[in-house]
């Protein structure tokens, strides 16, 4: 497996794949990759030739008082998960082969990145779009998986495809949790042990509003209250939001009447986590 820093090296590595007529996949990441990670990289494996990951801690969809500087990172575990996993490239650039220092052209995108994580992280959603326009552009895949772990960024990088006629399939991947219910995610290190076990409302709230919705609850504001209730019986949780969109175009819904997403960000002490789920 390859570990390239220069995107002129990940195109000419790309450009003689395609001589040669292999399909490419893309898994964009910021590192510090667990299971989570590994179940897009293993998809993007089984559909194509060569799969492409990206380590890289996007600076610009992270907010002044955001955790950029402390955000875990470690490229060696990764490179060895990305092998194994069957990864044929890892592109792991530095923020200035990413972006000169009078960069200044960025996808903006209104609607779909407007509420829950768009709302609490306002300038979020127009980091992720551009670099992975960028992406895009130095990897051409023909397929790039996302997780549904962050299911607005997935309607998001679905939108602005579309929207921009984008010649690549966008794939969505599954949550993967811990065995006793929490979604996976880097942030989950900032924890201490009280936080780890209290981080488990979320997860929890998660599956009762699934249930709720599961015994044939439509009523979106019963659903959230009952799943706001437990989040604030956990003494170390505040809400930022727990929202039910529709899914497709994650405008606010308060019926399960079509496709909608049940969205939470919630902050366990100082760490914001996320979890969710789809109902279609
Ligand atoms: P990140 O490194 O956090 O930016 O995540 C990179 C990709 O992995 C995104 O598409 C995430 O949605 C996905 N991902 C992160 N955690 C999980 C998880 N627990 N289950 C599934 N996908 C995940």
């Amino acid at each position: 497996m390859q570990i390239e820093k220069r995107v002129d090296d990940v195109k000419a590595q790309v450009k003689a794949w395609r001589n040669e007529g292999l399909s490419v996949g893309l898994v964009p990441t910021m590192g510090y990759l667990h299971e989570g990670h590994k179940s897009l990289i293993d998809r993007a494996v089984q559909e194509n030739d060569r799969v492409v990951v990206s380590i890289f801690v996007n600076p610009i969809q992270f907010g002044p008082t955001e955790d950029l500087a402390s955000y875990p990172r470690d490229l060696k575990a990764d490179a060895l998960l990305c092998e194994n996993a069957g990864a044929a490239l890892v592109f792991a650039p530095e923020d200035g082969e990413m972006y000169a220092p009078d960069f200044s052209t960025f996808v903006d995108m209104s609607g779909v990145s407007d509420e829950l994580c768009g709302k609490s992280r306002p300038i979020h959603f127009r980091g992720v779009c551009t670099v992975v326009n960028k992406l895009f552009n130095i990897v051409t895949p023909d397929r790039a998986y996302f997780g549904e772990k962050d299911a607005q960024q997935l309607a998001v990088i679905r939108r602005m495809v579309r929207d921009l006629n984008m010649n690549v399939t966008i794939v969505g991947c599954p949550i993967v949790r811990e065995s006793d219910g929490l979604a996976k995610s880097s942030r989950n290190t900032y924890l201490s042990p009280e936080e780890r076990k209290a981080a488990l409302v979320l997860s929890q709230a998660i599956f009762a509003g699934k249930a709720l919705v599961a015994a044939g609850e439509t009523d979106g504001d019963r659903i959230l209250d009952s799943m706001k209730a437990m989040i604030s019986a956990e003494p170390l949780a505040r809400i930022d939001y727990v929202e039910m969109v529709k899914w497709d175009t994650i405008e606010v819904h308060h019926k399960v009447d079509c496709p909608v997403l049940v969205a939470m960000a919630v902050f366990i002490g100082k760490t914001r986590l996320i979890d969710n789920f789809i109902w279609e």
